[in-house]
């Protein structure tokens, strides 16, 4: 890359990363900058550290510029917006475009093609003001020191030819090493992303062309956990992730919870395993999510690189328990789980514990006054710690009879009841 024309810095972190960025737009004296793939950026928090610094930062991408005017947060990685249908996008284009730039015309209906109309408006007016521009990158090409940005709009093309200087932030996971490698990548990426043979844009750019396209490019390989995550033996190969967001479409929990659970920028299983893995155990956000997984297998099966989630999950969620076994409190889920090994480490005690839970169950269903749909009783509101759960969750009333003892009085089923 340096040979080529390129400035190469090193991020050990976000901080770090931030910091070059701004430097290099102060050095300009630029007051807004234009962006593409950001979801490094994202992870950097990138147009905190901008608009902190008086730079403002545009997203390009038609659905980060619909999250960005809607000051929200992406809910998947190919498609951030997901979560919001054509009306919504509609008010917030009327509702934000004129205090940011070019305003969306009054006549604006929610049908697609006139919203998309109006984004590019929207969009071309900074395209061709910006100066400078800040990029991801797909792949990074260690023997051509080429980077690569894949995408569907044309926004990239526009990003990365029309500014005078260039800022592509890449993850260190992001490196093949030969051309060869990236011409199965470049193959493997449209087809389990969205389906397609080939995406329409592929753009690729290599240092600086005495002439053509930005006269000054920065390139920040950011580490930020990634190196941690290398040393992790099972771990590590989460970062062979081409984020294809396959497994994001086939898993069952993030089908029901959506993106903005998973609380961070990379959602569904490869986020419950990404997010522990970059920023290690020890924080409750990240590690609750290596149990968001019904652990079905169905990411692994669709994974085109093959990254083994389950195996992940299980492994992330051992390093969670072994870094709270001292604790001198222990969490409500381990006390309850002691509870249950207790219970279920003899048959008279597991005996004791049904004939309890049956007369809980009896007394929720003749005193109770929650009811699910089709008329089983629940518990209400917990206190204490089960409050917690309660608070969102139905507790159903337990059987009033255990399958042991139904088993004993109809003899196996063999008997009416
Ligand atoms: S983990 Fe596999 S399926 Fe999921 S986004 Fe990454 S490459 Fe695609």
């Amino acid at each position: 890359m340096t040979a080529r024309g390129a400035v190469v810095h090193w991020a050990r972190d976000a901080a770090d990363a931030n910091r070059v960025i701004v430097d290099v737009a102060r050095t300009h004296a630029v007051d807004e900058v234009v962006k593409v793939k950001s979801m490094v950026t994202q992870e950097i928090d990138l147009n905190g550290a901008l608009a902190d610094a008086g730079i403002a930062a545009w997203e390009t991408d038609l659905a980060e510029l619909i999250v960005q005017l809607g000051d929200d947060l992406p809910s998947h990685i190919l498609v951030p917006a997901i979560h919001r249908n054509r009306a919504e996008i509609r008010e917030i284009f009327l509702r934000r475009m004129h205090e940011v730039g070019r305003p969306a015309p009054t006549e604006l209906t929610d049908e697609p093609v006139v919203l998309a109309a109006a984004a590019r408006e929207h969009l071309r007016e900074k395209f061709l003001r910006a100066r400078m521009a800040v990029s991801g990158a797909n792949f990074a090409v260690a023997d051509t020191g080429t980077l690569v940005v894949v995408e569907s709009e044309g926004n990239g093309r526009m990003c990365l030819t029309l500014p005078e200087v260039l800022v592509s932030v890449v993850g260190i996971e992001k490196v093949v090493p030969t051309f060869a490698e990236l011409d199965s990548l470049l193959r493997l990426l449209p087809r389990s992303s969205t389906g397609e043979r080939m995406n329409p844009y592929t753009s690729m750019w290599t240092g600086v062309t005495p002439g053509d396209g930005p006269q000054e490019v920065h390139v920040v390989l950011l580490d930020n956990g990634r190196t941690r995550a290398l040393a992790d033996e099972v771990g590590r190969q989460a970062l062979r992730c081409i984020r294809c967001s396959a497994c994001l479409n086939v898993c069952p929990v993030y089908e029901r919870v959506g993106g903005h659970a998973y609380g961070s920028v990379y959602p569904g299983p490869i986020g419950a395993i990404l997010n522990p893995l970059l920023k290690g155990t020890g924080d409750p956000q990240t590690d609750s999510l290596p149990y968001a997984s019904s652990l079905c297998g169905a990411c692994f099966e669709v994974c085109p690189v093959r990254i083994d989630i389950p195996e992940v999950l299980v492994h992330l969620r051992t390093q969670v328990v072994d870094a709270r076994r001292d604790d001198s409190v222990p969490k409500p889920e381990a006390v309850a789980m002691r509870a249950a090994g207790y219970a279920f480490g003899n048959a008279r005690r597991l005996r004791w514990a049904e004939r309890v839970s049956g007369l809980a169950g009896r007394a929720l269903t003749r005193f109770g006054r929650s009811r699910l749909p089709g008329g089983r009783a629940a518990a209400g509101r917990l206190p204490g710690p089960g409050a917690a759960w309660t608070g969102a969750r139905d507790l159903p009333a337990p059987p009033r009879e255990s399958f042991r003892a139904w088993w004993r009085r109809t003899k196996g089923g063999r008997v009416d009841e």
